[in-house]
């Protein structure tokens, strides 16, 4: 693994301005970001004042709404065995050797160890979706190669692309998709060069994305630029209701380019901003698509991303991410009082087991009236322990948002009143539920009160990174 990043290492500790401790801070964590001058930097707005918020309203129930699929962070391994050692000491198992004398092997359907989904588990799960799923969007959001980050190439990664595409055009056609980018789509993982990087560019995997993306997942040619560049684009979905997709591996510290210059890479933030303020003066909602939540994200990103929510939280409906693995939301609020809540960002679950873990994924029934909310979101999974034991796919119907949670709306004050009530009644089943989708019921009644706090405070309330107003004595974890 350090032979695929020594390279890159060796050239930014030449170039970088950063001292050792702050190389150590962004890397290691052992200074605050925010102490760090490099990672100070500020977006800048249009001379154009903020409109007065404008609460939605629930639309009426028989207003039109419209059927969304989430997919996110597949990691199908083309190398998965079943029956091998899923023990393996790697961060990846499931492919070879044999397990220990006491251990189990590999499950066939997959396994909640450190392993990634077999071929024919993707398969079998996209066929169900086909067969039982109406819809007629899909937001597909990034991770498709398995986790053997130590000995990947340019050729794996796409080969993952190509194949991973052409299984899903044929599965799903007629579907629209808008995609994003997934931090491991990179060779190696995580690392995307920016511009002024002359030693290593990334055009063979935005190159390859605008072609699989248009020419096969159905986006339109003029995106074709923008994605060429930085694989991020905007395109409208309906009139009225604009998507952008957003390239967030240009905000995490484990992008090492960007110890070099972390500056609003691309000018990605820039261009939302205009994207955004374009929307609103034009009378269109925004949904932004992207695959790392912001509070995975550096903190000076996170903290220009917030406040970006903040200027346009009348034009933003949706936001929608993945990366976690976990099933998580996050919400935004006035970052003023920090006491009023203006947006939520959904974190769809993984379609992977990776790990402790099972398969699913995410319905989003969204208001196609006026707000272009979502209105109400059901997961699906597929009991891995159930599937392996009896040799066929049982898959569950886990739940609806609004049934589970007791919700009139999905709006940011529905959300924030449900935080509230989990933390009126701490040790209640509420949260409990909540955590238990948190792993996709793969824990079921094993948070303790610390976990409890940490879930509501550092993951639900906290959707910035180093932010304390919530997450205080808790780390998020
Ligand atoms: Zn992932
Ligand atoms: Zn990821």
């Amino acid at each position: 693994m350090i032979h695929e990043y020594k390279h890159v290492l060796i050239e930014i500790l030449q170039i970088s301005t950063l001292t050792n401790k702050e190389i150590c801070g962004l890397a290691f964590n052992c200074v605050k970001q925010s102490d760090i001058p490099m990672l100070k930097w500020n977006v800048t707005f249009p001379d154009k004042p903020k409109p007065d918020p404008i609460p939605p309203l629930p639309p009426s129930p028989s207003a039109p709404t419209t059927n969304v699929l989430h997919l996110t962070d597949l990691h199908i391994d083309f190398e998965y065995t079943p029956g091998s050692n899923a023990e393996c000491g790697r961060p990846l198992c499931c492919r070879s050797g044999s397990p220990s004398v006491l251990a189990t092997g590999a499950g066939y359907w997959g396994d909640y160890r450190t392993c990634d989904l077999p071929l024919w588990t993707a398969e079998a799960i996209f066929n169900y979706i086909a067969r039982n799923e109406e819809f007629d969007i899909i937001y597909f959001t990034g991770d498709l190669p398995p986790h053997n980050i130590w000995n990947q190439s340019y050729e794996d990664q796409l080969y993952s692309l190509n194949r991973i595409t052409d299984m899903l055009a044929t599965i799903f056609p007629n579907k629209k998709f808008y995609p994003a980018v997934g931090n491991h789509e990179a060779y190696p993982s995580d690392l995307f060069p920016t511009s002024n990087i002359k030693s290593d560019n990334i055009s063979w995997l935005y190159d390859a994305l605008a072609n699989k993306w248009i020419n096969q997942l159905g986006l339109p040619n003029d995106t074709r630029s923008d994605i060429s560049l930085g694989a991020y684009y905007t395109t409208l979905i309906k009139p009225g209701l604009r998507l952008i997709s957003l390239n967030t591996n240009y905000c995490t510290q484990y992008n090492y380019w960007l110890f070099i210059s972390s500056n609003d890479p691309l000018n990605q933030l820039q261009w939302l901003i205009q994207w955004l303020q374009y929307a609103e003066d034009n009378d269109e909602k925004v949904h932004i698509i992207g695959h790392i939540p912001p509070p995975s994200c550096l903190a000076v990103y996170s903290w220009n991303y917030y406040k970006i929510i903040n200027r346009y939280e009348n034009t933003v409906t949706g936001q929608f991410f993945g990366h976690t693995h976990n099933d998580e939301f996050m919400i935004f609020y006035d970052e003023l009082t920090m006491k009023r809540p203006v947006s939520v960002a959904y974190v769809a679950p993984s379609l992977t087991s990776y790990s402790s873990m099972n398969p699913g994924y995410r319905m989003y029934s969204i208001d196609m009236s006026n707000t272009s909310y979502v209105v109400d979101h059901r997961t699906n999974i597929l009991n891995l322990t159930a599937t392996n034991w009896f040799n066929k796919t049982v898959f569950l119907e886990e739940y609806s948002a609004r049934n589970a949670y007791n919700m009139t709306n999905l709006f940011p004050n529905d959300w924030n009143d449900l935080v509230e009530r989990m933390q009126r009644d701490i040790d209640g089943s509420l949260i409990e539920r909540a955590y238990q989708y948190f792993t996709k019921s793969f824990v079921n009644g094993q948070c303790d009160r610390p976990c409890r706090l940490n879930l509501i405070n550092c993951h639900f309330k906290t959707a910035r990174s180093e932010d304390t107003t919530f997450c205080t004595t808790e780390k998020r974890h």
